[in-house]
């Protein structure tokens, strides 16, 4: 089902024309800082389908992580909000930040993946049902772990 999201100031938006993948949390100090949230909450999707359609602000910063090699930040330099991330080192993913999609409901998946589970804060790890979710040490592909 295709869907769209936008910046809080309308500067920038996009389309995306395919299914939506998995609901993913990323719990890095580095998505903490930028979303300022205590996770960073994310919807899995093929860079490939997905289309700026307004790019007015766009920019990017190269962040790196526990791999040494960048995700790219996307956000829109105009308002600041945080759209997207892609892997420099693997260019058919891309992780669009939830918060932007304009129909948050109608295409967001339950949360079924935690990125550096490990480094969830106290604060989000107490409220949080983990049973049955996929948590990983660090980046996709990295090691499965254990609930706290
Ligand atoms: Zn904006």
């Amino acid at each position: 089902m295709p869907f769209t999201g936008s910046c809080l100031c309308g500067a920038c938006t996009y389309e995306y024309s395919g299914d939506a993948g998995p609901g993913i949390a990323c719990h890095c100090t580095s998505c903490r800082r930028y979303t300022g949230g205590l996770a960073s909450f994310n919807l899995g999707v093929e860079a490939a389908k997905h289309k700026w359609t307004k790019k007015d602000g766009l920019a990017s910063y190269l962040d790196t992580c526990d791999k040494g090699e960048g995700p790219r930040r996307w956000f829109c330099s105009k308002c600041g909000s945080p759209l997207a991330t892609t892997l420099e080192y693997d260019p058919k993913p891309m992780f669009l930040k939830a918060g932007a999609l304009d129909d948050l409901d109608g295409v967001m998946p339950e949360i079924s993946v935690h990125l550096f589970y490990p480094s969830a804060a106290r604060a989000t790890a107490k409220g949080w049902d983990f049973a049955g979710q996929t948590l990983l040490k660090g980046m996709p592909g990295s090691e499965q772990v254990s609930a706290k």
